[in-house]
């Protein structure tokens, strides 16, 4: 390099790293990586694949809780997509979608931001845990429940999510998908939570087994994005504490058709298997009695009312209870491990209620 292109990269390093930038550097690295207090996509230099440790908040010793960060910025400018994934600590799969997902990416061929956060639940990723719980004495909850939080909370977890949301996540995305699995001891298809018409066109890219058109709840990443104004789904991806590779390619696949849909890399949108099934309700059907569960329907099958689900055995292997589908519907989720407590999933409908208010 000459002098000449030298000083001119120095001075669009100074601009780009000014008074003025939004993201905070503390000047401190983690094995190599360097840590931010906040972060702003705009001002990191296009064309660049970026690494952070963002300090979400303090643990109980004083140290700090770090989620990571990934950030391809393309060459061009264009959409921002927002990949997160593990905000419930035992839902692992969409990890290994955003880290293979960056292995893949060239930030030359691309228009807009990606950004990745694999693991937004520090604690229930340490403890294989889907709640949150930082330490013996903090009460464990549903991180997924407490979004926007508050910075000013006198609760680790409001300021925890407080941070993620306005520090991390709300400035730096136009669409955003949150990546999840069932919980432990049940399975889930590749299923598409949906409470937009454009978060609904998102969920008819990624090309799930199933998509839910529904109100959501308050306090999820999804649920608050699309009021904020950002197209937000929330994709089920199988099975708990797994990776598992059919359903990675296949929410790669997807994530690809909505960087494509949207400009943000060239190519074609590939709808490969069948049409998604389209609900907008579900129904528990749950353990009346404790004792061991015999599911007897599978994930997609389609069911009649009155058709048997799942029966309950005592520990002899005697039948003490049965259960039968209430209503016509498709077959959402199943549990895995046969051990139930009273009131426990056993199988999951989704259908389409025609009187939905
Ligand atoms: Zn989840």
């Amino acid at each position: 390099m000459t002098l000449k292109p030298l000083i001119a990269a120095l001075c669009l390093w100074t601009l780009s790293s000014g008074a003025n930038a939004a993201t905070i550097r503390s000047g401190d690295r983690i094995d190599g990586v360097p840590v931010i207090e906040q972060l702003d996509v705009a001002d990191l230099p296009s064309g660049s694949l970026s690494r952070f440790f963002f300090r979400v908040t303090d643990q109980a010793t004083g140290q700090g809780w770090y989620v990571p960060v990934l950030v391809a910025k393309g060459a061009a400018p264009g959409k921002r997509l927002l990949l997160t994934a593990a905000v419930h600590g035992d839902e692992l799969t969409g990890i290994g979608v955003i880290q293979d997902l960056f292995k893949d990416l060239d930030p030359k061929g691309l228009k807009g931001v990606v950004i990745g956060v694999p693991g937004l639940n520090q604690p229930g990723l340490l403890q294989a845990a889907r709640e949150f719980k930082p330490s013996h004495g903090a009460t464990g909850a549903n991180l997924n429940r407490k979004m926007p939080g508050d910075v000013n909370s006198d609760e680790i977890i409001n300021v925890y999510a407080g941070r993620l949301w306005t520090k991390l996540l709300l400035g730096n995305a136009d669409m955003a998908v949150d990546l999840h699995t069932q919980s432990r001891g049940t399975l889930y298809p590749f299923y598409v939570f949906a409470e937009t018409p454009a978060a609904k066109h998102m969920a008819d890219l990624l090309r799930p087994d199933v998509i839910a058109l529904d109100p959501g709840v308050r306090g999820t990443i999804e649920n608050e994005f699309n009021p904020a104004g950002i197209q937000a789904v929330t994709a089920e991806l199988g099975a708990p504490e797994v990776f598992d590779p059919a359903m990675t390619r296949r929410a790669l696949t997807g994530i690809r058709n909505l960087m494509i849909d949207s400009g943000m890399i060239s190519g074609t949108v590939s709808l490969i298997g069948p049409e998604p099934y389209v609900g907008n309700d579900t129904t528990d059907i749950t353990a009346q009695r404790g004792g061991y569960v015999r599911v007897k329907v599978t994930i997609g099958q389609k069911v009649k009312t009155g058709d048997l689900l799942a029966t309950v055995s005592d520990p002899f292997g005697t039948v003490i209870a049965t259960a039968v589908a209430p209503h016509d519907g498709q077959v959402l989720s199943v549990a895995t491990t046969p051990i139930h407590e009273i009131g426990e999933m056993m199988v999951r409908l989704i259908y389409w209620k025609t009187a939905k208010p």
